[in-house]
């Protein structure tokens, strides 16, 4: 695993629960209710992946496919300034496409493999949130297996283009606060477990008190289970 490189979150503590910060040739995913900071987390790795290697990022450009129509420059810029950056120049690297439904989704994900093969730079694929659109058009039982085979093959192109291209790649996926509600859908997770079919690190995200949130690693491979604190702050993520 030594060519696994890592972007940082802006929180030394995250960093620490993920093994240096978010990898390279894998697929993390960041489960959560409403608020807890997923789409936070996105925008803040999207700035840092473009800072140099002796501050935490891989000089990359970041793709970021926003599904619920959440992406904001604003944050962005604020983000960007904070860490002695140009904004403009930051946003001008961070490709931000709407997707409009599942297979608008699908059909992005199947072209950024021609457009990574030709432009090596970019190192980070954001998909937030992986499962709205997917949940909305495939809603009931009847549907769920047809749901789970489409889902699970856009989640192994996801793989494959970091495996491929050695980026990161961050998907989001919302879970309600009481999860039994959602008993028997699997992309719902119950105890704490996505049944995802597909290789990756897993990371809960909770509220706690004010700005601070707790992530916890689900099932990792190769890192501890475990717990830290993180804060989202008007200037990003930070410990
Ligand atoms: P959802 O599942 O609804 O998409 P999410 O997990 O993506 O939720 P975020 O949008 O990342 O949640 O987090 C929203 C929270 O981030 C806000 O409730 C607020 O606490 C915090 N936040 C957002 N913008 C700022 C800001 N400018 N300054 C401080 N905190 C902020
Ligand atoms: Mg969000």
């Amino acid at each position: 695993r030594a060519s696994v490189k890592k972007i940082t979150t802006g929180s030394q503590a995250l960093d620490g629960l993920l093994g240096g910060g978010i990898e390279t040739r894998t697929m993390t995913e960041l489960f959560g209710e409403f608020g807890s900071g997923k789409t936070q987390i996105c925008h803040q790795v999207s700035v840092n992946v473009q800072l140099p290697p002796e501050k935490g990022g891989l000089s990359g450009k970041a793709l970021y496919i926003d599904t619920e129509g959440t992406f904001r420059t604003e944050r962005i810029k604020a983000m960007a300034s904070a860490l002695g950056l140009e904004p403009k120049d930051v946003l001008q690297n961070i490709m931000s496409i709407r997707a409009i439904n599942t297979d608008h989704q699908i059909a992005i994900v199947e072209e950024l493999q021609d457009i990574i093969a030709k432009d090596n730079t970019i190192k980070l694929v954001v998909v937030d949130s992986i499962t709205s659109h997917f949940r909305a058009e495939y809603s009931g039982r009847e549907n769920l297996a047809v749901r789970q085979q489409k889902l699970n093959r856009h989640l192994h192109q996801l793989v494959r283009l970091a495996e491929i291209y050695d980026l990161a790649v961050i998907v989001t996926n919302q879970v309600m606060a009481r999860p039994d509600m959602f008993y028997g859908d699997p992309t719902v997770a119950v105890g704490g477990h996505t049944l995802y079919h597909v290789p990756g690190i897993r990371v809960q995200i909770k509220k706690s008190r004010g700005n601070r949130r707790i992530a916890r690693m689900v099932d990792a491979p190769h890192l501890p289970e475990g717990e830290v604190v993180f804060s989202i702050t008007n200037t990003g993520i930070r410990d």
